[in-house]
């Protein structure tokens, strides 16, 4: 199948990337399970050792199910290229490495996955990175954060855990005017229900740990290029403009053009970090995007009720999902979200803390784990736990104080978890 903008959200899901096997017919996407191709000749395997030839080497760099699984996601994003890693957290390292270098920072929004903030604020100054975390909502504010060193712009369109949404395209106007990239991880909206690119981001990546794949069953992290940013344009991103000692000099935006940042993730990225995404994961995820736009669909009706619901009810001190009437987001959420804002937002109890603790513990549908995007329903209380590396201050900003569960819904029946909700929160809350 050729892909182009013919096709819609439904079709590409299901058909983008994938052909059937060239040397079986086989009509579903094999999981190639091989670490190394054979080479045509001495010549052939020169031309693909130097980024002469496109082809497979080595699966720590490209493997054909994952190639397909690349190429689903570019297309259903809106991108050129994508590279697949082995979780998200490795597509935001994999983000930022061509970019940044010692000295330099990345400012983020505070509103982030726990996970995220840990990895910015701890981890990344062992590469002598930085991140400065400031309110998107804030424009002024983003726009002072931004300095000489920075390299990224950091945020996510629908905010773990609070279901705040981003207006991407008033942050790539300021990223825009500062010559910077700007990198959406679009991990809990997906593609159905927002494609950052189209809005004036420069990079998206994904967890696809979650709803990309569905069901809880593999990790999985994605970097997805829109091809539409000049690395050229000034002397910040020396990695893509500069010449390459590890290729003898090739510099790889004059080279590749649009398609510079991918080649960049695979040739160096994989090569030399290797965070690669197995193809048995690479399946898993090929198998889960098929569904994506009716679980995403079930996802929100199923949300909007139960957080409604919820909403309405006494024992409940308040409930963050944006898609409600009630919320400061919701003009935002209609306007730049007109699907939905996903399955994902946080309850504050009156009882505080001690009633988060209990209601977590006497949910019968609902899992108590710390994982998003499932089919089936999950809840945490992240202040106890996601969110427990942070200091109260950081919690509060991310919306994961001590009184507040967050929940993703998941695409059982509406009325069951509603029920579930209520005798949890009698048990919780008396
Ligand atoms: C889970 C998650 C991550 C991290 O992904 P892993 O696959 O767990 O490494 C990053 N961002 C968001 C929004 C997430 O939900």
């Amino acid at each position: 199948m050729s892909d182009g903008p013919t096709y819609g959200f439904d079709t590409l899901q299901i058909h983008a990337g994938a052909r059937p096997d060239p040397a079986t017919g086989a009509r579903q996407t094999p999981i190639y399970q091989s670490t190394a191709y054979v080479f045509r000749d001495a010549d052939h395997a020169a031309a693909l050792f130097n980024l002469q030839e496109v082809g497979y080497i080595y699966s720590r760099l490209t493997n054909p199910t994952v190639a397909v699984l690349q190429e689903r996601i570019a297309t259903l994003e809106g991108g050129v290229g994508a590279v697949c890693c082995s979780s998200g957290h490795a597509a935001q390292i994999m983000a930022l490495f061509p970019l940044m270098g010692p000295g330099k920072n990345v400012v983020a929004s505070t509103r982030l996955y726990g996970g995220t903030v840990t990895q910015f604020s701890q981890t990344i100054k062992r590469f002598g990175w930085s991140a400065k975390f400031v309110d998107f909502d804030d424009l002024d504010a983003l726009r002072d954060a931004i300095d000489d060193d920075t390299r990224a712009v950091f945020c996510e369109s629908v905010a773990n855990p609070g279901g705040y949404v981003t207006d991407i395209r008033a942050v790539a106007d300021v990223t825009d005017a500062a010559g910077l990239p700007l990198i959406v991880d679009n991990t809990s909206a997906t593609p159905y229900l927002c494609q950052p690119i189209s809005q004036g981001a420069t990079l998206v990546v994904h967890s696809t740990t979650k709803y990309l794949t569905g069901n809880g069953t593999v990790t999985g992290g994605c970097v997805v290029d829109s091809g539409n940013f000049d690395w050229s344009a000034s002397d910040k991103f020396p990695s893509l403009s500069a010449p390459e000692p590890a290729y003898h000099g090739l510099k790889f935006h004059e080279t590749f053009g649009n398609l510079a940042y991918t080649f960049h993730g695979i040739a160096i990225g994989l090569r030399d970090l290797g965070m690669t995404m197995n193809p048995q994961a690479a399946h898993y995820t090929l198998m889960g995007i098929e569904t994506l736009s009716l679980r995403m669909q079930k996802h929100v009706e199923n949300a909007e009720k139960i957080a409604t619901w919820l909403e309405s009810d006494p024992r409940v001190d308040y409930v963050t999902y944006a898609g409600l009437p009630s919320s400061p987001y919701a003009e935002r959420a209609a306007r730049c979200y007109p699907k939905g804002t996903g399955g994902l937002f946080t309850v504050a109890l009156k009882g505080g803390y001690d009633a988060c603790i209990k209601l977590v513990d006497s949910l019968e549908i609902f899992s108590h784990v710390a994982n998003l995007g499932d089919t089936r329903s999950l809840i945490i209380h992240s202040a106890s736990t996601t969110h427990r590396q942070l200091t109260p201050e950081q919690q509060e900003a991310a919306g994961a104080g001590p009184n507040v569960v967050r929940i993703s819904i998941g695409i059982e029946n509406a009325d069951d978890l509603i029920r579930d909700l209520d005798q949890a929160l009698t048990k919780a809350c008396g």
